[in-house]
């Protein structure tokens, strides 16, 4: 349903190639609660009641919504791609990581009319897509690329400084990475103290999303660097591989994200990049058609994993 203010909002933008998507902000929402609710209607029938705790889902990790789920993730549902190229046309970041609607600037508040500002649970997120990835859990294991950005030895830069100068300081770099990854078609995934996670999503990013994360990690030490003094030490990684991207967590507390290994490992390449460095698997090298035979090759033992990891520093 379209309410009043939206469709003066919609007259106002004009033209009719400008309407379905603010509607299809729903309209993908409602593709999922139907495929959900056609699986429950049919173990109803089969059962002659309705199950309470559908134990073999639980067991199985089956998805009667994955399909869907996937298609979303995999850019094969055009709803939602519709709805974030109109939300990514009205400025300004940040945004939110689902539909992509404005929480700053003049844009922030026009979409606040249409029930798009920020969840207070889940401040990454607009209130309309918390309520409904809370109502329709799922998701599906696809591949994407992942990167961590984080500041390095922050006790030490944050010793020298008064907390509230540290604070500004962090703000500026939450800010240019935010801009970086979402210039590349990356989702801000997490703020995680003094790190940034992304996900680069081939249905927003594309099926090149291992060079769309390359490119923003590039991008992101640049303006970095060109920042004025104090600047921030940041070290980036990134890596490619299959995770479960969807709903996750349960209730209030759950969160459009990625599980997985991928991420894991993403987070220590972050962690362990040098100061203006990124650092960079060889699956994304390759993935990325990064020249892998020039370039200073490392090898990395990560904790907990057998084998160890091939990375290149760019
Ligand atoms: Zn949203």
């Amino acid at each position: 349903m379209v309410t009043s203010i939206e469709r003066w909002l919609l007259g106002v933008l004009g033209s009719p190639s400008h309407q379905r998507p603010f509607m299809r902000t729903r309209v993908w929402w409602t593709a999922i609660r139907r495929a959900s609710q056609s699986t429950s209607r049919q173990r109803s029938s089969s059962d002659g009641r309705r199950a309470r705790v559908d134990w073999a889902r639980l067991m199985t990790g089956t998805d009667p919504t994955e399909k869907l789920w996937r298609d979303i993730l995999t850019g094969q549902e055009p709803g939602l791609l519709r709805t974030r190229a109109i939300f990514n046309r009205i400025p300004s970041d940040p945004r939110c990581k689902m539909c992509a609607s404005p929480f700053g600037g003049a844009g922030g508040a026009l979409v606040r009319l249409l029930g798009h500002s920020r969840a207070p649970r889940n401040p990454m997120m607009c209130w309309a897509c918390a309520r409904d990835l809370k109502k329709h859990p799922g998701g599906a294991e696809i591949d994407l690329s992942v990167l961590f950005a984080d500041v390095r030895g922050s006790t030490t830069v944050a010793e020298h400084m008064s907390a509230t100068a540290y604070k500004n300081l962090l703000h500026r770099f939450y800010r240019l990475a935010s801009e970086a990854i979402t210039t590349h078609d990356g989702i801000v995934d997490k703020y995680l103290g003094d790190g940034v996670m992304a996900l680069f999503i081939p249905a927003f990013a594309g099926e090149d999303h291992a060079s769309r994360a390359v490119e923003a990690a590039r991008a992101l030490r640049q303006t970095l660097t060109a920042m004025p003094e104090p600047r921030l030490p940041v070290g980036i990684g990134v890596h490619s591989g299959t995770a479960f991207v969807g709903v996750v967590g349960a209730g209030d507390d759950s969160d459009f994200s990625a599980l997985g290994d991928v991420v894991n490992v993403t987070a220590r390449l972050g962690s362990s990049a040098a100061a203006g460095e990124v650092l960079i698997s060889i699956a994304t090298a390759e993935a990325a058609r990064v020249p892998v035979e020039t370039a200073t090759r490392r090898q990395m033992e990560l904790k907990g994993r057998s084998e160890r990891l091939d990375t290149i520093a760019l």
